[in-house]
């Protein structure tokens, strides 16, 4: 943050690199504290760095792919459907385990499925700084359409960029209706290759098991044209994606190996944890030794009980493992993370758009009814102008909820609620997050609020 903060002001600085005592001296002002802060910031930035990786070094990897859609409309069948597949065309070994992850095998070319179902927990992860998905399976069940969360996961999908795999589940039943689904997500710029759009559709049956041959091979090609490629020698770096305590063995953690190669023997740095892989097993019970890109491992060894959405990273010895742990630590989790990204508000819009931090304003709308939804979402994106881009990520009918405020926190919108209220939980999390949720009653309110925020001359609420 602090080498950005620097970039930004014109002043080239690398992590290592010492800078003079007056500069020191105006950024530790500014940031109300010592300068004992740098070398805080420095282990922070060498944490979640990404370096540059030459492309020879580069092989491809298997996708990680998300199951995301309406309740019921049959998420965890389906995740349990592709999984009981691939063990009967025949893997030896293994009894499968639940980790967090799995991974299935096509005739040698493989798949990553995240097992937690659900927009939430994909965009907590993404809320943390992290991407761990690299496809979504929007789960749309036959007989019963679109449905709110449904629109939720679009947009939750859209908002990380990732593209959206239909499954449209639940054809054994009679009251199926294939272009009825197909029909209603056109509305949603989701339309199928054969009415002329880019979106792939697939007819399934977590039952029956129809289609879900199919809908792997549509995975593969998305794959493939997304040319997924990573470094498999160099030191691994990922993240959690679940964790327990084990009476016996201690703490376990699900790890998912984004880059590099995880070993057995490796020092790493697990969020506030640390420790040295003592065990590593795969998603089939199957101890092994390595771990390569997109690879779900259960590790144990860690001194601590790490969380989900933490990033790991192994590193050259157990005292820099150490000392990324203790800096998580010392900082607080929560303070760090809120230091690797500026939260947009109303307030500092316009600073920020003049600094050129900020070129597209991200809006959430929620209100009462739809028409005034949608009437809102028209007026605001009027409001474009050459400085900047008012884009509505999500809009939709209800309380704001937690959905809507982690969707805002990863994706630094705003929430503008029209009529209605958040939730119990979504206000918990929009405070701890610091997720600006403005809430009016006229629309033209709202409209010149933002008008007004855009153009530096928003009055200070009290
Ligand atoms: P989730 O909430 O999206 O994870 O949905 P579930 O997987 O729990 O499924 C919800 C209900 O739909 C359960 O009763 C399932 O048995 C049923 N279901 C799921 N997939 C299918 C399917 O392909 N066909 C039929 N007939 N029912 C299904």
């Amino acid at each position: 943050a602090l080498v950005k903060k620097l970039f930004l002001q014109g002043k080239v600085v690398t992590i290592n690199q010492e800078i003079d005592f007056a500069l020191a001296e105006e950024i530790a002002m500014e940031y109300d504290v010592i300068c004992e802060l740098e070398e805080k910031i420095d282990v922070i930035e060498e944490l979640l760095k990404e370096e540059e990786e030459d492309a020879s070094t580069l092989k491809p990897r298997p996708p990680v792919v998300c199951v995301m859609g309406h309740v019921d409309h049959g998420k965890t069948s389906l995740l349990d459907a592709i999984r009981k597949e691939n063990v009967i065309s025949g893997e030896a070994g293994g009894i499968t385990q639940h980790i967090g992850a799995y991974v299935v095998d096509i005739k040698g070319e493989k798949i990553t499925f995240l097992d937690t179902p659900g927009h939430e927990a994909f965009t907590s992860m993404r809320m943390r700084g992290a991407m761990s998905t690299d496809i979504a399976i929007l789960v749309v069940a036959a007989d019963d359409g679109v449905m709110p969360q449904t629109v939720e996961a679009i947009n939750h999908a859209k908002a990380a960029k990732i593209p959206i795999i239909v499954a449209i589940n639940k054809i054994d039943k009679p009251s199926a209706n294939i272009e009825r689904v197909k029909q209603e997500l056109t509305e949603y710029e989701l339309i199928p290759e054969d009415w002329g759009g880019d979106t792939i559709f697939v007819p399934v049956s977590a039952h029956t098991k129809e289609g879900i041959g199919t809908l792997l091979e549509m995975i593969l090609l998305t794959a493939e044209v997304g040319e997924l490629k990573e470094n498999p020698d160099r030191k691994a770096r990922g993240l959690v994606i679940e964790a327990r305590l084990d009476k016996g063995k201690g703490p376990i953690a699900t790890l998912l190996v984004q880059k590099g190669t995880l070993k057995v023997g490796d020092h790493i740095a697990v969020g506030s944890s640390y420790g040295k892989v003592r065990a590593m097993t795969d998603d089939k019970a199957r101890k092994i030794r390595s771990a390569g890109p997109s690879t779900p491992v259960e590790i144990l060894g860690l001194d601590n009980v790490p969380n989900a959405g933490d990033i790991f990273v192994a590193t050259d010895n157990d005292k820099d493992a150490r000392r990324f742990a203790e800096t998580f630590i010392s900082e607080g989790r929560e303070r760090l993370i809120e230091q690797t990204k500026a939260k947009l508000s109303l307030e500092d819009l316009f600073t920020q758009i003049q600094a050129g931090d900020v070129k597209e304003l991200n809006i959430i709308i929620k209100g009462d009814v739809q028409g005034s939804v949608e009437a809102l979402k028209q007026s605001l994106l009027k409001l474009s102008n050459e400085e900047v881009v008012v884009k509505v990520i999500h809009g939709g009918v209800g309380a704001i909820n937690e959905s809507d405020v982690i969707l805002a926190s990863a994706s630094n919108a705003i929430i503008i609620g029209f009529n209605v209220r958040p939730d119990h939980t979504a206000k918990e999390i929009a405070d701890k997050e610091k997720v600006n949720v403005r809430l009016y009653r006229v629309i033209y309110n709202a409209l010149d609020d933002v008008e007004a925020a855009m153009k530096g001359m928003l009055d200070p609420v009290f």
